[in-house]
């Protein structure tokens, strides 16, 4: 079973021509409301990976915003631990996506920042924990803590980028970055494969966009190119990369092969508009893999 423990927000999305400068204002059209978060888009995105049994620790207000978040995660089959917080309202996103598919995001985390270390579940048939940083640090790691102490692999997905304590550091099996990222964890001075050595995790993957990933496997480096998409909507991308890897991870896949079964689910995302709504199948993410 994977936990993933993380954000969920709502998020307000607007279209626009272009992402605005600062200071510019942007006519866009008609806004749409999406249930998102890294940690619950994660959470979806591992429940529609196929078998891999998904739970996931979140906090909400108690306010209208809550309702489609539970509703979403529910429909895709996660079960939830939920934090309820009243004196916080539930975490908003108001993402601009613009005619190119590139996006800018701010977000209003609200009771995310209300989760602790302490309100971890039980770990009990958990095998993977799935982690990300739209939750307080000190929480995240304590948690990451505790379920290496008991036999749990931990994965993190060290986004939104932010400089790492070493004791979550030391307590990562797995870590997901982007490039930009990875330049805030290991600079930008030498090559991707020197930078990502340096950071002293068993295995690291770095995703690149639309030129695929790479990981560094203790010392075994592996390449794999992005399926060929016409993309729309890049907003859950890392996302369903991360939750689609560690469920082919957790039901027995070896790295390469749950980097090329991620890499599928994160193309077909990018071909939708929304994060968990664009989140594919099972059945479709197989049907791009035989293609
Ligand atoms: P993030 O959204 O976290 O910045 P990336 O942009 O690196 O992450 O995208 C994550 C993964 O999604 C990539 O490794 C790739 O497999 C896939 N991906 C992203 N953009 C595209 C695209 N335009 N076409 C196909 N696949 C894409």
């Amino acid at each position: 079973m994977i936990l993933v423990a993380g954000s969920a927000n709502l998020d307000f999305v607007v279209r626009a021509p272009h992402i605005p400068a600062p200071g510019e204002t942007v006519l866009g059209g008609a806004f749409q409301t999406f249930p998102g978060g890294k940690g619950a888009n994660q959470a979806i995105a591992c429940a529609r990976a196929g078998g891999a049994r998904t739970q996931m620790l979140l906090a909400l207000g108690s306010d209208a915003y809550a309702a489609p978040i539970e509703h979403s995660l529910r429909e895709a089959g996660v079960q939830m631990h939920i934090v309820r917080s009243l004196a916080e309202p539930t975490g908003t996103a108001f993402i601009c996506l613009a005619d190119s598919a590139e996006n800018a995001i701010t977000v209003a985390p609200g009771a995310n920042s209300c989760l602790r270390g302490s309100d971890l579940p039980p770990l009990t048939g958990v095998s993977y924990l799935l982690l990300q940083l739209e939750t307080p640090i000190a929480a995240v790691t304590t948690w990451a803590q505790a379920a290496r102490a008991q036999g749990v692999s931990v994965v993190l997905n060290a986004a939104p980028a932010c400089e790492l304590p070493v004791a979550l550091l030391g307590s990562i099996d797995l870590l997901i970055v982007n490039e930009g990222e990875l330049a805030c964890l290991a600079g930008s001075e030498g090559s991707i494969i020197e930078r990502m050595q340096r950071l002293n995790v068993a295995r690291v993957i770095v995703t690149l966009g639309p030129r695929g990933c790479c990981a560094l496997d203790r010392g075994e480096w592996l390449l794999q190119p992005a399926f060929p998409v016409k993309a729309v909507d890049t907003t859950a991308a890392g996302d369903t990369f991360c939750g689609a890897l560690v469920a082919a991870l957790s039901l027995g896949a070896n790295l390469a092969e749950a980097l090329r079964h991620a890499s599928a689910a994160a193309a077909l995302a990018c071909t939708r508009l929304g994060a968990q709504a664009s989140i594919p199948s099972y059945d479709e993410v197989q049907a791009l893999l035989r293609a």
